[in-house]
C-alpha cells in the first residue's frame, strides 16, 4: 500500500490517540455506574422494575413513535415486529439482501420465506424503484393480496433496513406499499436518531425494531425495542413478549404461546443513562464525518459515504466507498494490520448457504457494493 494509505491510517490513530483503534466502542460515564448500582441496589434487576417503563417512555419522547416495547434484543424486537404485523408461516418478506443476517432470521422464526431484493448506491438501503419493477415483473394480486406468481405464496410485508443509519428512500416505498396492499415493518436496529424528512426512522413502519446491541450507536449490554404508533399493536407487543400472561395479582394463566422476550430491568438501567446522551453522541458522529471527509480526500479513488438528501443520518458506522481498481481486502488487510480496525459490509444474504434458495429479484447493486464498502472507526469522538 501507498503513502496515502499510510498518512490516512495514522490520520486516524493521531485522531483518537491510540495505537490500536477498534470500530467502534460503548462511552459509559458515572450516570450509567449510578443508575445500574441503583438498580442492584433495589433487588429488582430482572423482569420487573421502574427503569423498564422509564426507558419506554424516554424511548418514546426521544423517537417520536407513540409507544415503545423494550425486550431482550433487535433480533427479537424484529421477529415479534413482523409477526404482529400479520406475517404468518409461507408467507414471503421482501428485504434487501444487503442487510445484517438478522433480517432474515427473524422472518425464517415465523417460517416466513425472504424474498430479497436490490438497494440503491445513493442510500445502501432498499430501492422501491426497482422494488416496483420486481414486482410487475413475478407479482399479480388475488383476492386483493400481492402474490407471487412463481411461488403461489402472499407476499405480506417488507422490511427496508437503514443501513449504517442512513434512512431508505421511504416516501415511494410507503406508496408502493399501499399501492400493492402489503405492509411496512422497519429495521430501524442501526438508525436511533437519524430522520427522513425530519420524522424519526422507526415511525413509518406498521411496527419497527431498535436494537441496543453493545456495538450500536446506545446500548443497554443486549437489547432491542418494538415501535408502533398502533396503541393495540403495542398492548399485544407487551403481551407475547411477556409470556403472554393474563394480568392478575396471583394466577398463572396465559392466552397464547408467549415468548419471553422483555428487556431485564438491569439493562433498562444502562438504557436510561445512555438514553440523556444520545443527542451528544448523535452531534459527536456527524462531526467526526467532517473529520473524515479532509482524511479521506488524500485518498485516489476513495469516497466517503454522505447522507442521503432529505435525511438527516446518525452516522452510526463511517463508511468508505472504493472505486473498482482498489483490491478490497487488501485495503482491509492494511488497515487491520497497521492499528485501524475496519471491515467489509456484510456477506449478501442471497450467496449465504442457508439463504441462497429464496426468492431473489435481480441484485446487481447489492453485487458491486459488496465488494467497495468499507467501515472504519465510528466511536463518537469528544471535539474540542
Ligand atoms: C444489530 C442489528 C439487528 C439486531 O441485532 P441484535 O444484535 O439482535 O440486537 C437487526 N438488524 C440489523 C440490520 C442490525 O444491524
Amino acid at each position: 500500500m501507498n503513502e496515502q494509505w499510510i498518512s490516512f491510517a495514522n490520520g486516524i490513530k493521531d485522531l483518537y490517540q491510540k495505537d490500536f483503534v477498534p470500530l467502534h466502542e460503548p462511552t459509559f460515564n458515572e450516570t450509567e455506574i449510578d443508575y445500574v448500582t441503583d438498580c442492584v441496589k433495589s433487588g429488582w434487576v430482572s423482569s420487573v422494575g421502574k427503569y423498564v417503563d422509564r426507558f419506554e417512555q424516554e424511548l418514546a419522547e426521544f423517537t417520536g413513535v407513540q409507544r415503545t416495547v423494550a425486550v431482550v434484543n433487535g433480533t427479537a424486537a424484529l421477529q415479534i415486529a413482523l409477526k404482529i404485523a400479520g406475517v404468518q408461516q409461507d408467507d414471503e418478506v421482501f428485504m434487501p439482501s444487503l442487510t445484517f443476517v438478522a433480517t432474515a432470521n427473524a422472518a425464517s422464526y415465523l417460517q416466513a420465506v425472504p424474498h430479497f431484493v436490490d438497494v440503491s448506491e445513493k442510500t445502501l438501503g432498499l430501492d422501491p424503484v426497482k422494488l416496483e419493477e420486481h414486482i410487475k415483473d413475478i407479482g399479480e394480486m388475488k383476492s386483493g393480496q400481492l402474490t407471487n406468481k412463481h411461488t403461489g405464496r402472499i407476499i405480506r410485508a417488507v422490511v427496508p433496513m437503514h443501513t449504517f443509519g442512513h434512512p431508505v428512500d421511504l416516501d415511494p416505498l410507503i406508496e408502493v406499499c399501499e399501492r400493492y396492499n402489503f405492509v411496512l415493518v422497519e429495521d430501524a436496529a442501526e438508525s436511533l436518531g437519524s430522520y427522513y424528512k425530519g420524522k424519526h426512522t422507526g415511525g413509518f413502519g406498521r411496527v419497527s425494531a431498535l436494537s441496543f446491541n453493545g456495538n450500536k450507536i446506545m446500548t443497554t449490554g443486549g437489547g432491542g425495542a418494538i415501535l408502533t404508533n398502533d396503541d393495540k399493536l403495542a398492548d399485544y407487543a407487551k403481551h407475547i413478549t411477556t409470556t403472554a400472561k393474563v394480568p392478575h395479582r396471583w394466577a398463572y394463566e396465559h392466552d397464547e404461546i408467549g415468548y419471553n422476550y422483555r428487556m431485564p430491568n438491569i439493562n433498562a438501567a444502562l438504557g436510561c443513562a445512555q438514553l440523556q446522551k444520545i443527542s451528544t453522541f448523535i452531534e459527536e458522529k456527524r462531526q467526526l464525518t467532517e473529520i473524515y471527509e479532509e482524511l479521506v480526500s488524500g485518498l485516489d479513488g476513495v469516497s466517503l459515504f454522505k447522507e442521503p438528501t432529505n435525511t438527516t443520518g446518525n452516522y452510526w458506522l463511517q463508511t468508505l466507498v472504493l472505486e473498482q481498481k482498489h483490491n478490497r481486502d487488501a485495503v482491509l488487510d492494511f488497515l487491520n494490520e497497521n492499528g485501524v480496525m475496519s471491515r467489509p459490509i456484510w456477506t449478501p444474504m442471497h450467496e449465504l448457504e442457508l439463504f441462497k434458495n429464496m426468492p431473489t429479484a435481480d441484485l446487481t447493486i447489492t453485487k458491486k457494493l459488496k465488494n467497495t464498502l468499507i467501515n472504519i472507526p465510528s466511536t463518537p469522538l469528544k471535539v474540542k
